[in-house]
């Protein structure tokens, strides 16, 4: 049961199928941050040489599933981005009959999140897709742990399914993070509370010490009983949370910053010093000058999941403090996640993180040792 690569698929004059993870920040229109198109195009670039048509699919966002296009979840400025990068047109199509009919050599189909069953794996949704090719290429890392439509159910229509060149790459360098050098530190924020705050369980037992950020710190702040105003949190999550927090090697910061909305200014608060009607939206500088120590010890660092509301300058300091810290050691450093590259792309310190896995739930769970989905659908193609 081995996932078939690229290099075993004869592109030769074939209708190509590629699912792509080109979920990156937008603001105004524009792409603020391409590493995942760039981290996509050699993929795209193997299969341009051979085959005759290449048809990609990603989602962006999370827009509400109605077979409407909502402007401001449209892939198009990815597709202006992909253009520019390829340096050849890229065709925005926005339904399944225009991908058929169209005789461009390159297209994007518009935001497969619009599509009616995509997030539940349809059938019928799955059967379509497949009809559009001849080959599926499944190189989604970052998406490779939802079982959707463009993810696992097209897989069981298509003729042929392999894995692109990204897919391998990641799954190459995080095996390697599976044997991690000890000691390990890993630390999870972000905002997906309900989803990673099930990995840290497992994740505090790999690493040494984990830190948490972000609403996943609030959540268990408030698990705790712990006033937090209006800050980020998932109460649902409270009896899980508070178990989490009592883990020995688990670290929540106790220094924080606060604001009573996103255009107050900002102060750093004590976590007993929280009022009711603040919001916690950055972790203190302060408290990671605090544990450097932590980060001069290890021998690997794992980070996804921004400490704060970084899009913000006023709340980005807890995250560019931390991104700082993480170049700076000398232990080998993963870091993942759409945000989190973002935020260290902000920082300035891309170039110095020895890996960056372009997938953030996907990249915990794949660690974690936990299947993947789409993984599992392409070995079972194989079979
Ligand atoms: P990644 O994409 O790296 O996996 P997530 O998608 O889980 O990370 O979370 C990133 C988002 O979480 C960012 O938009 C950030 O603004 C938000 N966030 C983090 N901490 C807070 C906070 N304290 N308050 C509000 N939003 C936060
Ligand atoms: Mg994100």
């Amino acid at each position: 049961m081995k996932i078939k690569p690229l290099s075993n698929c004869s592109f030769d004059n074939k209708k190509v199928l590629l699912r792509a993870d080109m979920n990156v920040p937008i603001s105004g229109g524009k792409v603020t941050n391409k590493e995942r198109i760039i981290r996509s195009l050699p993929t795209i670039k193997f299969i341009l040489e051979k085959s005759s048509k290449l048809i990609v699919l990603s989602h962006l966002g999370r827009p509400i599933e109605n077979n409407i296009i909502q402007e401001e979840f449209s892939l198009q400025p990815v597709a202006r981005s992909l253009e520019e990068e390829l340096g050849r047109p890229v065709k925005l199509i926005r339904n399944i009959d225009e991908a058929i009919n169209s005789n461009e050599e390159i297209l994007i189909l518009e935001n497969i999140r619009f599509f009616k069953g995509e997030k539940n794996n349809d059938l019928s949704l799955s059967k379509q897709l497949a009809s559009l090719a001849d080959i599926f290429v499944m190189d989604a890392f970052a998406t490779s742990h939802r079982s959707h439509a463009s993810t696992v159910g097209v897989t069981d229509f298509i003729d042929e399914a392999c894995s692109g060149l990204l897919i391998q790459e990641e799954i190459k360098a995080l095996d390697k993070i599976i044997d991690a050098r000890s000691p390990v530190l890993a630390v999870l924020g972000g905002g997906k509370i309900s989803s990673k705050l099930s990995l840290i369980n497992s994740l505090s037992k790999k690493a040494d010490n984990l830190i948490l950020g972000g609403g996943i710190a609030n959540t268990c702040w408030g698990s705790l009983g712990k006033e937090i105003g209006n800050s980020l949190t998932e109460i649902s999550m409270y009896k899980e949370a508070r178990l989490l927090s009592k883990i020995e090697n688990v670290l929540i910061p106790d220094k924080v910053i606060v604001a009573k909305n996103l255009d107050s200014t900002p102060k750093e608060k004590g976590i007993d010093f929280v009022k009711k009607d603040d919001s916690i939206y950055d972790i203190s500088p302060h408290f990671f000058n605090s544990i450097e120590n932590l980060f001069n010890q290890a021998a690997t660092i794992i980070w996804n999941g921004p400490m704060g509301l970084f899009e913000a300058v006023n709340f980005s300091f807890g995250t560019s403090t931390l991104a700082t810290m993480v170049a700076n050691s000398d232990a080998y450093s993963v870091i993942g996640g759409g945000d989190t590259i973002s935020a260290a792309s902000k920082a300035g310190i891309l170039d110095s993180i020895d890996y960056v896995s372009t997938a953030g739930g996907a990249f915990l769970e794949y660690i974690e040792g936990k299947s993947l989905p789409a993984l599992e659908a392409l070995k079972n193609k194989n079979i």
